[in-house]
Order: structure tokens, then C-alpha cells, then sequence
């Protein structure tokens, strides 16, 4: 099984790919998404760093009320910290919100507010790998280089019948170069733009996971695995990521509130460089007895165990315990620990993980 393509004029794979590619996305391809109208880099970027490790239909609602909070690059690099948190909350890979807001002070201080129009430069951004770069380069400035993200590389792996192991570093430079050669000869920016949301396209509603559509793929007639029955067989990646399994206890500690009948909730702020570095969480413990441990025994007796919780991480499973636990909040001051008293409405402004959102919200209704 060959991963190489032959020279073009003897394959014509490399050939036929570019005009079936886009001729079918002009046809059929996607066309609404909000960040096609436009070749603004700050929009393009945006919406790209979304879609990374998260659906389309879930990036829809953020990108807008993320534009309506910060609709240019320099506002968003004003924008406290804490601002770019609380509305990435719940899209999660919070590192990414880290490196946006990074990367949007870089460009302001660096670049004059105007985002480098190559791939290469691009690249030298904080958060901006190699595919991003390149699908901004290519919808915004017309450049002749290839994305190959997870749903590309899968494409192109049955596509090209590439057998090499994807889970190597070696392997995806080489299923790169084999990208570059599959780009239009000579496109115009409009080719360029199809192009790339064609790969994406192709990707997210065809060749799928599991169950391609086959039978409905514009390039079927070139794909090498589909020729020889061997589609299930790719892409070849050896490694799945594997999660450790983790306990946290959630110290929710609870008082009275300064309003009459409200109630406040102590938040602390993650630490960083770590899971949910610089969101608000309530105090996390390694065992219920190092709960127990800082709460006063006579609060103890009426601490109230909830219903633990399961949560995915690319790396960790995190099995979260909360107990919630009422103190007088004169015994948890910001003097004793990093943190802050905030009622259920301040919860809403602060950047919180998604399940310890929702915890919130199951308590005060
Ligand atoms: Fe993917 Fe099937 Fe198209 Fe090949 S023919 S690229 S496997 S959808």
C-alpha cells in the first residue's frame, strides 16, 4: 500500500482532487455559517480556535455573543481576563480562551492590530497551530496552503490509503506534504477559500467517523481506500488517548447573604499552570477527610452530600464529589484563602467550568 502519490500527470489523483473538491462545496458544501461571510483574519480566527474540539452547532451561540462582547481584535485584548473566561465558560479547553486573549494583546501590541497575512507568521501566535494558521491564510488572504486538522487528516488517510501511524509526529508531516500536493495548481482567493471549506466540509458531513457517506463523496472515484475496501482501516493511529481516573471534593461553602434571604457561595481561583487554571471552583479537596478538615465540626454535622458528578477531560476523568456545607463567613475570609463571597446573580459574570456552573445553578433554583 503506497502513502506517496505518484507524479502528477501519471496519478490523477492530484489532478482531478482541487476541481471535484470545489466544484462539490460550491454545489453542496456549507455556506451559511456566520464565519464564511466574511474574510475579516479576527472573525476567521475566531470561529477557527471554536471549532477546535467543539461542534459547530455549540460554536454558533458562543461566536455570536462572544462578537457582540468583543467585535475587534482590540477589544478583546483590553478585555480583563476574567471577561474572556466568563464567556468561554462551558466551551471548555479553557486554555484556549487563555491563548485568544494572549494572542488578540500580541497582535494589538506587536503586529499594530492587524493580523500577519501568511501562514508562517501566523504560526509564530500564541494559540495558532499549523492548520489554523493556515485556514485563516487561506479564507483571508487567498494563500495556497493546506489545513489538515483531525477530520482532514482522516479525508485524506482513506483518501490516500496512508498507512503511516498518525499518532507520529513524522507521520502527520508527511500526510502534510501530501496535502500541499493536493492544493489547486494556481487558485484565486475564491478557489482557495472553497477549497478549505470544502476539506472541512467533506469531513464533517461525508467522510465521517464512522459511516462515511460514500456513496454521496465527490472524490470517491479517486479514493484509494474506498477502491480497495479498506476504509474502516483508516486512519491508522495507535494511540488512544487513555484517561486517568481522578477524585475531587468540592468544598461548597455557603452563608447567608448581606441581601435579605439570599445566599452566597465561596469561589477560589484555580491555580495555573493545571485543570481550569484561573476559573472560579469551589475549594478542591483529594478526600472527603480532607474536606471534613476544614470545616467546623459543628458545620459538619449539617453538611448536605450531593450526587457525585462525572466530567471528561482530554486526559483525566474527574469524578466530583460536591458537599455543600453552611459557615459563617467570618470564619472564610479573602484574608484565609484566595477567593471571593459572590451571590447566585455575580455567579453569572465569573468564568466557572461547565459542571461547577451547573452545580451553581441546580443550588440556587
Ligand atoms: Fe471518505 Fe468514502 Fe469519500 Fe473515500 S469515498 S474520501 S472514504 S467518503
Amino acid at each position: 500500500m503506497s502513502a506517496l502519490p505518484a507524479a502528477a500527470g501519471q496519478d490523477p489523483l492530484p489532478a482531478a482532487f482541487a476541481p471535484r473538491l470545489i466544484a462539490w462545496q460550491r454545489e453542496h458544501g456549507r455556506h451559511g455559517l456566520p464565519w464564511q461571510q466574511t474574510r475579516d483574519p479576527y472573525r476567521v480566527w475566531l470561529s477557527e480556535v471554536m471549532l477546535q474540539q467543539t461542534q459547530v452547532s455549540t460554536v454558533l451561540t458562543y461566536f455570536d455573543r462572544f462578537l457582540q462582547r468583543f467585535p475587534d481584535v482590540h477589544s478583546l485584548a483590553e478585555a480583563p481576563a476574567d471577561a474572556v473566561m466568563s464567556l468561554w465558560a462551558g466551551l471548555g479547553y479553557y486554555s484556549r480562551a487563555r491563548n485568544l486573549h494572549r494572542c488578540a494583546q500580541v497582535v494589538v501590541q506587536d503586529h499594530g492590530g492587524v493580523f500577519p497575512p501568511a501562514a508562517a507568521q501566523l504560526q509564530t501566535l500564541p494559540g495558532i497551530g499549523a492548520s489554523t494558521a493556515a485556514a485563516i491564510a487561506a479564507f483571508c488572504f487567498g494563500e495556497r496552503v493546506s489545513i489538515v486538522d483531525g477530520n482532514v487528516r482522516r479525508v485524506l488517510a482513506r483518501l490516500l490509503a496512508f498507512d503511516q501511524d498518525l499518532a507520529q509526529a513524522a507521520s502527520q508531516r508527511q500526510l502534510w506534504a501530501l496535502a500541499q500536493g493536493l492544493l489547486p495548481p494556481s487558485p484565486t482567493p475564491a478557489d482557495m477559500s472553497a477549497y478549505t471549506q470544502g476539506l472541512m466540509d467533506l469531513g464533517a458531513t461525508v467522510c465521517r467517523r464512522s459511516q462515511p457517506l460514500c456513496e454521496r463523496c465527490p472524490v470517491q472515484a479517486l479514493c484509494q481506500a474506498r477502491s480497495n475496501q479498506t476504509v474502516t482501516q483508516f486512519p491508522v493511529k495507535s494511540s488512544r488517548v487513555k484517561r486517568r481516573a481522578e477524585s475531587w471534593w468540592l468544598l461548597v461553602l455557603k452563608s447567608p447573604s448581606l441581601v435579605p434571604d439570599g445566599m452566597d457561595f465561596w469561589l477560589e481561583r484555580r491555580p495555573a499552570p493545571g485543570i481550569w487554571a484561573g476559573l472560579f471552583c469551589p475549594p478542591v479537596l483529594g478526600s472527603e477527610a480532607e474536606l471534613q478538615q476544614r470545616v467546623p465540626a459543628q458545620a459538619w454535622q449539617a453538611a448536605q452530600h450531593l450526587p457525585a458528578m462525572t466530567h471528561n477531560l482530554t486526559h483525566r476523568e474527574l469524578r466530583l464529589y460536591p458537599v455543600v456545607v453552611k459557615v459563617d463567613r467570618a470564619l472564610v475570609s479573602e484574608r484565609q484563602a484566595p477567593g471571593v463571597w459572590v451571590n447566585v446573580a455575580e455567579l453569572a459574570a465569573l468564568g466557572l467550568p461547565a459542571p461547577v456552573r451547573s452545580l451553581y445553578q441546580q443550588l440556587a433554583s
